[in-house]
């Protein structure tokens, strides 16, 4: 974590310092700590895709894909069995199965949409299932829909084949199916154990829950284990999470990511029900991430890039070392395709040519999917320095640092293209909070991570935004 150690590069991973962190004075970086600014998964942002894409430009988009390029697939489930007062995610109450099952039949549809629009059959190396809660589906649905995949992609040998987990409502049957269907990453929002947290936010799992389902996994041959957790909470301490952090450790989680609680009432209508007064202030988040972060490291984790973690044997520790971890929709992975296939409501993808989101209402969604039409909602093309700007967002956020004149030349700009960022770097560098040598940036080892908000400095679409964004720690 790069509020506690030293800003992340190639080199910079196992054994890395907790205590060499020039910590500066956090009065002094408040205001950029409360400047709210995006957490850059894409670039440009989801917010500015524009509505009304063409279809007919994906169609372009994805007959152009060169076949021989392996792709990954994002398949998006938007309902989940209970309600999770934090959740910022498009997800349906389904408290009955019809509305799921109805959904199961659509995705099937959009598959052989989407693939009968591909120039030909083509492999996979990542397969992602999110949500809302994947494990809503009934055991027999989630087989279907993966035999055909199955049927219609090839996967490649070492293709990583994941999906998220409730441990509250996944059951025995679908535990084992899951091993059965050859998935090799499970993923869990564990957030915090402490019970009155649990019950401060809606989700009751007691660590019991969460370690049986995390060892029944592993039985059935799922070897890669991802926790979430979260700081910020509502009742959350430094001391809760630190016992969480403990908990987790005992069931040694191959990754964890550890995310601040983003209060977002206004597009997240769920948070209402979050009582304000118990949310800790800003020392005390803080204090939180910072303990955290380091009782993982104590633990034997890598810190990875800016909010995650990794025993140092995980593929994401090793792309780190190798300087081949990317950043997508899902955070820090070790997916390298160029291209990304959503299926489902809401889902996001990207092609070399630009992205796409699926309608995010379901039902529009879905009436597309009858009518024949892939069911685009929104997209953008990209132009201009995008791609060049996405690189340079992207290297900062992966490795806190950027080679400006270096990712300048591979996307047609002269040396010095970054003048204009310079003034807005300016401020951050007299703070030492970014340090820029000739082309060479870097994010400096504030003791905070001040990553998006360097990033930001690079964002043409920011200043032009009106959307809200969660602020930077
Ligand atoms: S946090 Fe996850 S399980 Fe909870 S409501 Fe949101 S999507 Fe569903």
């Amino acid at each position: 974590m790069s509020w506690s150690l030293s800003s992340p590069n190639h080199n910079n991973t196992a054994g890395a310092n907790t205590e060499g962190a020039a910590l500066l004075d956090p009065e002094r970086l408040r205001p950029y700590l409360e400047r709210a600014v995006p957490r850059y998964t894409s670039y440009p942002t989801a917010p500015h895709f524009e509505p009304d894409f063409a279809q007919a430009t994906y169609r372009t988009w994805l007959q152009d894909l060169a076949p021989e390029q392996p792709v990954s697939l994002y398949l998006h489930v938007p309902f989940c069995r209970q309600l999770c007062w934090y959740c910022g995610c498009n997800m349906k109450l389904a408290s009955r199965y019809a509305p799921v099952a109805a959904y199961v039949e659509r995705l099937l549809a959009e598959l052989e949409l989407l693939t009968a629009a591909l120039p030909a059959r083509m492999s996979i190396s990542h397969l992602h299932w999110g949500g809302g809660t994947p494990t809503a589906l009934e055991p027999d649905d989630l087989e279907r829909v993966m035999a055909a995949v199955r049927d219609r992609f090839d996967f490649t040998q070492d293709a990583e084949i994941a999906l998220e987990c409730d441990p509250r409502t996944i059951t025995h049957t679908m535990i084992e199916r899951i091993g059965t269907l050859g998935f090799n990453r499970a993923s869990f929002g564990v957030q915090e154990f402490d019970p009155t947290v649990q019950a401060a936010i809606n989700r009751v799992q007691p660590p019991q829950m969460v370690a049986d389902c995390v060892t029944g996994l592993r039985e059935t041959g799922v070897k890669g284990i991802n926790f979430d957790l979260i700081y910020g909470l509502p009742h959350q301490t430094e001391a809760s999470l630190s016992q969480t952090v403990a908990l987790c450790a005992e069931m040694a989680p191959d990754r964890v990511a550890l995310f601040g609680y983003a209060h977002v009432p206004w597009m997240a209508k769920k948070q209402r029900l979050i009582d304000e007064a118990a949310l800790p202030g800003p020392a005390e988040r803080l204090a939180q991430a910072q303990g955290a972060a380091r009782a993982f490291v104590d633990a034997g984790y890598v810190p990875i890039g800016i909010d995650h973690f990794a025993r140092p044997d995980d593929p994401l520790a090793i792309a780190q070392e190798n300087g081949t971890m990317r950043r997508n929709f899902q955070g820090y992975t070790t997916d390298v395709a160029e291209t990304l296939l959503g299926l489902g409501s809401t889902s996001i993808g990207r092609t070399p040519s630009g992205y796409v989101q699926n309608a995010s209402e379901t039902g529009a969604w879905a009436r597309a999917i009858m009518e024949g039409r892939l069911p685009i909602g929104r997209g953008l093309a990209f132009k201009g320095q995008d791609r060049m700007r996405g690189a340079v967002i992207e290297a900062l956020m992966c490795y806190g640092s950027a080679d400006l004149d270096a990712i300048g030349a591979a996307h047609g700009e002269p040396s010095g293209w970054w003048a204009h960022e310079a003034s807005a770097l300016a401020p951050l560098i007299t703070d030492n909070i970014a340090a820029l040598d000739g082309g060479h940036l870097r994010v400096q080892d504030t003791g905070l991570p001040m990553h998006r908000i360097v990033a930001a400095c690079f964002d043409e679409y920011l200043n032009a935004s009106r959307a809200r964004h969660s602020v930077a720690v």
